[in-house]
């Protein structure tokens, strides 16, 4: 049984405990994963403390080739680490582009373009006032070690998104991977801390108090969190102790409404892999979907068609399109929401029992006669289930998708865009998209609002993220 070790100070460290990490397809191990012991993540935050002067002192553009060389070395390894992804979190290998599966093969497409994008920005000085007596500059600084920690269901992406931007504007990083999904994200920063000084990128694997006693760490200078709102919590209060600032990417339970004027077979495909794109195990996917009454029965009969096609086993074969729920606590949460569901009856469109045999395998299920208060409707279920419910009149379903302490993205689908966009500017939360969902980009800023978390990511606004202003004031 093959070893995966940490790297610290650009070493490979070893730990006298570790836990087995498992394919959920099939229930197979697949190794065995160190559980850094507090010693060594305190080893590993001192390691990147000493690292960052001397990395945040090489010219800019220097870091920044250094940079552009770690997306190269992403791309030259991205079948080996795509693989990894597919084993352990589930995703089917796929395709890469709009016609593919997104799966495992493009979780590391992505990697590559979040990698590019953040190296290639600039932080450049604002003059924010000058006048004949005054200059007021303000420059972009690196906060100093950042604590990333990453979840399970795009474990690779999660991790780029927050190593590079921190890396490219001259932070040390010290990374927590999910303990479902920490091998890959182990080999990709084995492959990446080769190229780049001792100490600048390490990580730290284990479960939750890995991730507990990082946060606890004084010396942190800045803490990277994805993962659920209850985790969010926890490390912020932690992070108040210490006055350490935070981005936080929590859960979402995103809405999708479906105004009278949308049309339900042009927009069923978008819709679908709004829903289900990573078997619903996604932050940003639609969670629950509102759709006027006038179009219910045409969009879930399109919706259905959709999801009892689309093949589901293990993603390493050809040919499939949805894998496994990636662990088994969250399988029991998501055939719990659909089995009170069904007792509270609701009706089950497709799917809504699971076969019987190896592997975490749960159908595409579309619940509908289920209303807001169903914890179906009001918990996030990060699964493969899709609770449809109708409306009559716009303003409930704004309300409805405003009513809850999540605010992370929501879709308004119409074919009249002027119509459209009135209803996405009255919905609370970080992104509304219009006629698609979860349609990230490198470029443009991404966070949640409310009970979602706080802080964006991509594009400028990132990376001024995982910096801060420093004001130079000139007197003339
Ligand atoms: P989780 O909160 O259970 O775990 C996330 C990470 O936190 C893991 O690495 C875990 O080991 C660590 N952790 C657990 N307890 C900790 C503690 N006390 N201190 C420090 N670290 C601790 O989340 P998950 O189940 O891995 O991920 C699913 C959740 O993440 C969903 O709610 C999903 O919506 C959310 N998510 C949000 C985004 C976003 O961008 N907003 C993206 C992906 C996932």
């Amino acid at each position: 049984m093959n070893i995966y070790d940490n790297i610290i100070n650009g070493l490979r460290v070893g730990s006298d405990r570790y836990f087995d990490s498992h394919n959920p397809a099939t229930g197979e191990t697949l190794g065995r994963v160190a559980h850094c012991s507090r010693e060594q993540v305190d080893m590993a935050v001192a390691a990147a403390k000493a690292a960052q002067p001397a990395w945040a002192a090489l010219p800019d553009a220097q870091r920044k080739a250094l940079c552009m060389q770690l997306a190269e070395v992403i791309k030259t390894n991205a079948e080996y680490l795509a693989e990894w992804v597919t084993r352990e979190q589930g995703k089917p290998l796929g395709g890469i582009g709009p016609d593919q599966v997104p799966g495992a093969r493009f979780e590391l497409w992505g990697c590559e373009v979040w990698t590019q994008v953040p190296a290639s920005l600039e932080l450049s000085v604002e003059v924010v006032f000058e006048d004949e007596t005054r200059r007021d500059e303000v420059h972009r600084k690196p906060f100093g070690v950042i604590g990333t920690i990453a979840p399970w269901n795009w474990p690779l992406l999660i991790a780029v998104w927050q190593m590079i931007p921190a890396l490219r504007a001259g932070n040390t990083v010290v990374i927590k991977p999910s303990e479902y999904t920490s091998i890959g994200t182990l080999e990709l920063v084995r492959l990446l801390a080769d190229v780049l000084p001792p100490g600048v990128l390490n990580t730290v694997s284990g479960p939750g108090e890995v991730g507990a006693w990082l946060v606890d760490n004084p010396a942190l200078d800045k803490i990277m969190f994805t993962g659920s709102s209850a985790t969010g919590a926890r490390i912020a209060a932690t992070a108040a102790r210490h006055l350490t600032p935070t981005t936080m990417e929590l859960g979402g339970n995103d809405a999708a409404i479906v105004l009278p004027d949308a049309d339900p077979k042009a927009m069923a495909m978008g819709l679908f892999w709004g829903a289900f794109l990573n078997m619903g195990q996604t932050c940003a996917c639609a969670k629950r979907l509102y759709v006027h009454e006038s179009l219910h029965d045409a969009v879930v009969a399109e919706l259905k068609t959709l999801a009892t096609a689309m093949p589901m086993g293990d993603g390493m074969q050809a040919g499939i399109a949805m894998g496994p729920i990636q662990n088994r606590m969250q399988f029991d949460k998501v055939q719990a929401l659909v089995e009170r569901a069904k007792a509270d009856g609701a009706s089950v469109v497709c799917g809504g029992q699971a076969p019987s045999g190896p592997g975490l395998f749960y159908p595409l299920t579309l619940i509908t006669n289920i209303a807001d208060g169903a914890p179906l409707v009001d918990e996030e279920q990060f699964g493969p289930v899709l609770p449809i419910i109708k409306y009559r009149d716009e303003a409930d379903a704004i309300a409805s998708a405003n009513r809850l302490d999540a605010g992370l993205g929501a879709s308004v689908w119409s074919n009249n865009l002027d119509h459209a966009r009135a209803v996405a500017e009255r919905i609370q939360a970080g992104t509304v998209w219009i006629n698609q969902h979860g349609a990230i980009h490198p470029m443009v800023p991404f966070g949640g609002t409310k009970g979602s978390g706080w802080g964006v990511e991509f594009g400028i606004d990132g990376l001024k993220a995982v910096t801060q202003a420093q004001v130079i004031s000139i007197k003339k």
